[in-house]
């Protein structure tokens, strides 16, 4: 079995150097080298064609570069994100013993339940632990859990939180790190917040920054955390 596992994984790291992100052909999430867990939870939840920005951005973020990308509300930045962080972690061989694998941070903690909804839908075939880091319950109580997690979803005050006071948990793994409405968090004043968090990540990692308008306090913060991203911006046409 694990031979069998370790020819799948070649074969699809191969077909992900061949992939030409800007191939005009790709238009279903079938079209994507994309692992079977990954690819029979988005079957699952009747997820078929890509919308603009997931074409866009998942072949990009799938062959490891960073992105920075803008497309309104409503446009699909969910999958855009959540399918390359499930596809590292897997190429990686991520288990429940390699610690926090992926961080996703979103402005709110109703956004933050959303993210993770979809998560638990399109991760239902994967092994990865996840959980949500947004308050609510005391700091004790979560931080027992987090230490096990391989994927959290976090608002920055609570997460930041635990990576000043948590005793023991350890973030020097991590692999990919999303931002998700950016210009929401930057107006939301959490600026500082996330700015000491990414202090607190190792520099080797990839970065998916996302947001339904760019601005000015947008590239700021991408200019922190981003290592020479791919620019995705996407305007449906009306
Ligand atoms: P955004 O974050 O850009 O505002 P979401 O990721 O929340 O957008 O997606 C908006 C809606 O579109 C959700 O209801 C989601 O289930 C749906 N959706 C996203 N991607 C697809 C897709 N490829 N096919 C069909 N529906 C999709
Ligand atoms: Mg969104």
């Amino acid at each position: 079995k694990r031979k069998r596992e370790q020819e799948d994984l070649s074969k699809l790291k191969e077909a992900i150097a061949n992939l030409d992100p800007k191939d005009p052909k790709i238009a279903n999430f079938t079209d994507l080298p994309l692992c079977q867990a990954t690819a029979s939870g988005l079957r699952a939840s009747h997820f078929e064609v890509l919308t603009d920005v997931q074409r866009t951005a998942i072949p990009l973020a799938i062959k490891g570069n960073d992105i920075l990308g803008a497309a309104k509300t409503g446009s699909g930045k969910t999958l855009a994100f959540l399918v390359p962080v499930l596809e590292k972690l897997y190429r990686e061989r991520w288990t429940e013993y390699d610690g926090l694998g992926a961080l996703i941070i979103s402005p709110t903690r109703e956004l933050a339940m959303q993210i993770f909804e979809v998560l638990r839908k399109i991760g239902r075939n994967h092994v990865f632990s996840a959980g949500l880091v947004i308050g609510g319950k005391s700091l004790k109580e979560e931080a027992e859990r987090i230490g096990r997690m391989n994927i959290l979803v976090c608002t920055p005050g609570r997460m930041l939180q635990h990576l000043d006071q948590t005793a023991g948990f350890d973030v020097d793994n991590l692999q990919i790190l999303v931002l998700d409405e950016a210009d929401r968090i930057m107006d939301m004043g959490f600026q500082s917040a996330v700015d000491a968090l990414v202090e607190h990540l190792p520099k080797t990692r990839q970065t998916l920054l996302f947001s339904a308008t760019q601005s000015k306090r947008v590239s700021d913060l991408a200019r922190l955390s981003l290592k020479d991203p791919e620019f995705v911006s996407v305007h449906e046409k009306e």
